[in-house]
């Protein structure tokens, strides 16, 4: 099953590069948006993992750059 929002599996901490594979766009940039705490995240053994919530309330926000999954679709 993947989220509708975000196009992402529907688990409730998602791996930084699962999300920037959805999104096309690199870790650094999802690492940055966490420490501006414009996503939540949490470190799980040195790694970091991004409240899926969180991803889709920003989604919402700012589709223009994190383009949802329906207008990906060719
Ligand atoms: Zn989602």
């Amino acid at each position: 099953m993947r989220c509708k929002v975000c196009g992402c599996p529907e688990l409730r901490w998602l791996r930084v590069g699962t999300v920037a594979q959805q999104f096309g766009c690199t870790p650094k940039v999802l690492r940055r948006l966490i420490k501006k705490g414009e996503i939540d995240g949490v470190r799980i053994g040195g790694e970091w993992r991004i409240d899926h919530q969180s991803l889709d309330d920003y989604v919402r926000k700012d589709s223009v750059r994190f383009s949802l999954p329906e207008a990906r679709q060719p």
